[in-house]
């Protein structure tokens, strides 16, 4: 597997900036995702390495030589689509052996070949179905079968499970992680989905405006947001942000304190009203008015006593409490 490096990459379509300066490393083996809000560019960047669409500057190092200019067919890499890309008149066993027949590889190896992915993706049984035939998390592990057989240099994950339920998707994400961490694949997926960066990822990058906010591990992103975006951005329920009182106190325009590091407490400084209780089984969410009028998100234990008449305090330790300059870059604790 190969390492991919970026060095000043920029790409405009008319005067519009959808990715700039971007500096980054992909590091061999690693699990790297790109995460960010609809239209920050990070499906643009992947297509750049991709090959399907020209940057206007910078270089792409795929093991230390420079493709920018290379056509996609001869970059080695493999694209995972969320559309899955598969041949309908194909079955499975043609749609994975489909790039190694164009490669013109003796049938045997082929079948061969197609039978060791196949094994590994649990696609033995279907091997004869066509893919109208199959759920949707079987078409999905067709389409990472088809590009695993071409065995390239890393493979480039475009949002693939934007189409699977809630619970496929997690079973999803799953198997990519371990097949990926089995085979010491190269990975770069492409998700707006925060918590599926958190879980899969060896290296986040985050994205705003076409820039990189941050790049690090998940838990130096979510104990270090390097800004009031990203902090706000990763994190389920999402950090809170106090302005006015709250803030004053702790000398910043804005501070930022994550819904799981609020500890209910009767001498608690910050004091409110419970406006409502969201019940999650496992966990409930209090979304609470504070005294100046901001709301704040709670996380608690689901058995949380809330007093009748709604009054509720809360204090949480110096070291949760994120600062916030005006510019909205992080202040140093
Ligand atoms: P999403 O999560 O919605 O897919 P994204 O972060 O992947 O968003 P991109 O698809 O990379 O965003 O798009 C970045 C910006 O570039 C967007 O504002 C988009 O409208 C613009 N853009 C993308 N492709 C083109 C194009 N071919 N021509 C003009 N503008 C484009």
């Amino acid at each position: 597997m190969s390492t991919i490096v970026l060095e000043g990459v920029s790409k405009r379509f008319g005067d519009y900036l959808a990715t700039g300066d971007i500096d980054l490393v992909i590091p061999s083996g690693q699990f790297t995702v790109f995460v960010g809000p609809s239209g920050c560019g990070k499906t643009t960047l992947l297509r750049l390495i991709a090959g399907l669409e020209d940057m206007d500057e910078g270089r792409l190092l795929i093991d230390g030589t420079d493709m920018a200019r290379t056509p996609p067919s001869g970059r080695g890499l493999a694209m995972v689509f969320q559309s899955y890309a598969l041949y309908p008149h194909m079955t499975v066993r043609g749609n994975l052996g489909f790039a190694l027949k164009i490669a013109r590889q003796p049938a045997g190896e082929i079948a061969s070949q197609v039978e060791s992915v196949a094994r590994m993706l649990n696609l033995d049984a279907l091997l004869d179905r066509k893919p109208a035939e199959l759920s949707g998390g079987q078409r999905q592990r067709v389409a990472i079968g088809r590009a695993l057989v071409r065995q390239p240099k890393a493979f480039l994950f475009d949002e693939p499970l934007s189409n699977l339920d809630a619970a496929l998707r997690g079973q999803m994400r799953f198997e990519i992680r371990r097949l990926q961490q089995e085979l010491g694949i190269t990975a770069i997926y492409v998700t707006h989905d925060q918590a599926e960066a958190m879980t899969m990822a060896d290296q986040i990058v985050v994205f705003r405006n076409g820039r990189i906010e941050q790049k690090g591990t998940p838990l130096e992103i979510y104990r270090r947001p390097a800004n009031k975006f990203v902090a706000g951005f990763i994190g389920s329920p999402q950090m809170n942000f106090l302005n006015g009182m709250y803030a004053d106190h702790y000398h910043a325009t804005t501070i930022g304190i994550r819904p799981e590091h609020l500890k209910l407490d009767p001498d608690g400084s910050l004091k409110g009203a419970v406006r409502t209780v969201e019940h999650l089984g496992n966990e409930a969410l209090l979304h609470v008015q504070l005294q100046d009028g901001s709301m704040l998100t709670a996380r608690c234990s689901e058995d949380v006593a809330v007093p009748a008449d709604g009054d509720i305090a809360f204090a949480t330790d110096r070291s949760s409490v994120y600062r916030f300059d005006p510019d909205g870059r992080t202040l140093p604790e």
